[in-house]
């Protein structure tokens, strides 16, 4: 029983639907929002923008099995306002920032698109395994958002058809963010090589229509648990198996020791070239807006 002042907010929840070959993940983010975006005085189309990359990270990452399995989105283009967007999760924790051109994304107005955001731009996704393997995906950052993007590297790079929705808002007490991912499963289970996957398998189009009726009010709805969410979406199935959930946090690895760890490993002339007048080297997290001044 969970009570009644519960938010269901900071939570990734993962489901299984055994009897379509479809897997899923929803997350809702609060708090965790708030910890990030806090860290930059951001304008509102990239603090919407962070906010979509952030459940979108926590969605993908939340596919990953393992503590120390991570996974980076990046978008990135060469001539756009927004030259650099990052985001990664690793074992519940979510951290991400934006470099942009502040005097051109005020021309824009409120609600930009993506590509006038972006111009022509790539999305990268990034899994590291638990063994340090890393599988890197590649996909034009085309569509109307980062989650048809995202859906795009499935369909393109993975071969899995999914289907992803986020949903964000300023609400009263902070903002919040919160996104669906439904997937199929060729063989219904997953790691095994996936032969025969149609994005026209009935049981997928059927997970699709159902998945896709979901609205944002419904995502973003504090009172309604992730299982209720699920469950309302997919009432209709034998059997909607819910995995063990995480608690979602924000997290960053910058500190002294690991800036002073890697700069170890540059060569003692080099590293006397990093160090200003005072004969500190100054090292910034982009994550935190953190400066690391280490007197090594
Ligand atoms: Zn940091």
């Amino acid at each position: 029983m969970t009570q009644a002042t519960e938010t269901f907010a900071d939570a990734l929840m993962g489901f299984t639907l055994p009897s379509r070959n479809a897997r899923g993940r929803i997350v809702r983010l609060e708090g965790v929002l708030d910890a990030v975006l806090s860290a930059h005085d951001y304008p509102a189309p990239i603090t919407h923008l962070l906010s979509d990359a952030l459940v979108l990270g926590a969605l993908m990452g939340g596919l990953l099995k393992g503590k120390q399995a991570q996974l980076t989105m990046q978008a990135q283009t060469s001539e756009g306002i927004v030259r650099l967007l990052v985001c990664d999760y690793r074992d519940g924790a979510v951290r991400g920032y934006a470099d942009f051109d502040a005097d051109r994304l005020a021309k824009l107005g409120a609600n930009p698109t993506l590509s006038a955001l972006f111009g022509e731009g790539y999305l990268a996704i990034t899994y590291e395994t638990e063994e340090r393997q890393r599988y890197q995906g590649i996909v034009p950052l085309e569509g109307d958002s980062l989650a048809q993007a995202c859906e795009s590297y499935f369909s393109q790079s993975e071969q899995i058809p999914t289907l992803i929705r986020v949903a964000s808002r300023a609400g009263a007490s902070g903002r919040m963010a919160a996104g669906l991912l439904v997937q199929h499963l060729a063989d219904g289970e997953e790691g095994r090589e996936r032969l025969h996957v149609r994005l026209d398998h009935p049981d997928w189009e059927h997970v699709a229509v159902m998945a896709g009726s979901i609205s944002h009010d419904e995502l973003l709805e504090p009172g309604l648990s992730l299982e209720t969410l699920a469950w309302r979406l997919f009432h209709e199935e034998d059997e909607v198996r819910v995995l063990p959930g995480a608690q979602l946090s924000r997290g960053c690895r910058c500190s002294s020791e690991h800036y002073a760890a890697i700069i170890a490993r540059f060569p003692p002339e080099e590293q006397q070239a990093m160090r200003n007048d005072e004969g500190i080297i100054a090292v910034d997290c982009a994550f935190c807006s953190r400066t690391f001044a280490l007197a090594i």
